[in-house]
């Protein structure tokens, strides 16, 4: 089905608040799963509130923190997200980052300890939009590795993202926003709500052995995802885990940390002004010369036309907005029996009837 951001917002906004959250936070959270769903990341859309909502309700998800400075030394700055919401704690600490870049032109900013901060692009873009190159690497613990080493048979790491973004320049931001590993698992569980298989080399099964059914990871013995791009991904995601997990003191996917089966995001974060380096007009203008030189490439049979990162997002969302977000009926059946759990009519809501929320 078809739904519209307004309602969907209202679902997420009464769930979380059904969970404890006060009014602000739940709004936050509504409004950073539904700007996922709006850019075509349904992995990290409303689909994944069932399970923050089960964590916020037995203490794995802490609602109602903030971020906390634990340090402060130069231009380096470590983050404490106490295991709040990572819609909120993300972006206190990235707008922390951002407010201490103009003493020296840089803020590195290392974030541990933060329940789920869903799409990373959403904190580069705020970077982005004070005019600041940022870089973000990120690693998630709490739950037991899902991804294969480039070479292994069973998982030992996490999905592990790396985002890197330039201010926008006038058509939106280049924004980098991908997983280490070829598809997020989010995208192996839309795709088994879907009853499709995932793309080939995405996956292998308890065994080893490649396989496209995404049931593998949802099965005991578990599958494991594969890093993407063979040796270059598993590396990348490599450098996730030592400079988001062990650097920051958040921890990384080695079995000596607790498993409880949450999803906690360390994240360092490197936040750069253009006019540190020189002249930003200079900056600017070389950038868009290669971009337009890059995208005026001869588009190969079946493409219309060639991209850049973060175009994609942009294209979804507009599409989205103009004829409303596409929601499987697994995840909106997940969506009304978690909200049954907390005293929320999810359909009710959905259809902007006023007693949407019933007494627990
Ligand atoms: P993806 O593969 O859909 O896109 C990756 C990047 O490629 C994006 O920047 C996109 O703009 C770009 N891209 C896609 N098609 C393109 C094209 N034709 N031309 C040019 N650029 C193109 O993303 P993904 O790897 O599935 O990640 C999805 C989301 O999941 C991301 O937002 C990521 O931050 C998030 N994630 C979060 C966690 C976490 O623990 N918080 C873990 C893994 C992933």
């Amino acid at each position: 089905m078809l739904i519209s951001p307004e309602a969907l917002r209202r679902v997420v906004t009464s769930m979380c608040m059904a969970a404890g959250s006060q009014a602000p936070e739940a709004a936050q959270v509504a409004a950073n799963l539904v700007e996922a769903n709006l850019c075509g990341h349904d992995s990290h859309g409303v689909g994944m509130l069932p399970r923050y909502i089960h964590s916020a309700l037995d203490g794995r998800l802490q609602v109602n923190r903030h971020a906390r400075i634990v340090s402060e030394s130069g231009a380096v700055l470590v983050v404490d997200g106490c295991r709040g919401y990572g819609q909120v704690v993300a972006r206190e600490a990235t707008e922390l980052a951002i407010a201490r870049v103009p003493r020296q032109g840089v803020c590195v900013m290392a974030l541990r300890n933060a329940h789920h901060i869903g799409r990373v692009g959403a904190w580069a873009a705020l970077c982005s939009a004070a005019g600041y190159v940022s870089m973000h690497y990120v690693n998630v613990v709490g739950h037991a590795p899902i991804v294969a080493p480039f070479g292994g048979t069973d998982a030992r790491l996490a999905t592990n993202p790396f985002c890197a973004a330039l201010p926008d320049l006038g058509d939106g931001p280049v924004i980098l926003d991908m997983a280490t590993s070829k598809i997020a698992l989010g995208k192996a569980r839309v795709a088994m709500h879907k009853g499709e298989p995932v793309p080939p080399e995405a996956l292998i099964d308890a065994q080893g052995r490649p396989t496209r059914d995404p049931n593998v990871m949802y099965q005991s013995p578990q599958g494991a995802l594969l890093p993407f791009g063979l040796h270059k991904g598993y590396g990348l995601a490599v450098i996730c885990e030592l400079l988001a997990g062990a650097l920051s003191g958040g921890g990384t996917a080695q079995p000596a940390h607790v498993r409880d089966n949450s999803a906690v995001n360390n994240m360092l974060s490197i936040v750069l002004d253009p006019a540190a380096f020189g002249d930003p007009a200079a900056f600017h203008a070389e950038a868009r010369a290669l971009m337009a030189y890059v995208t005026a490439s001869p588009p190969a049979e079946g493409v219309a036309r060639v991209l850049l990162p973060g175009d994609p997002e942009r294209i979804c969302r507009a599409q989205r907005l103009r004829e409303g977000i596409p929601v499987d009926d697994n995840t909106w059946a997940g969506l009304v029996q978690v909200g049954a759990e907390v005293g929320v009519d999810v359909d009710a809501l959905a259809r902007g009837a006023a007693q949407g929320t019933r007494a627990r």
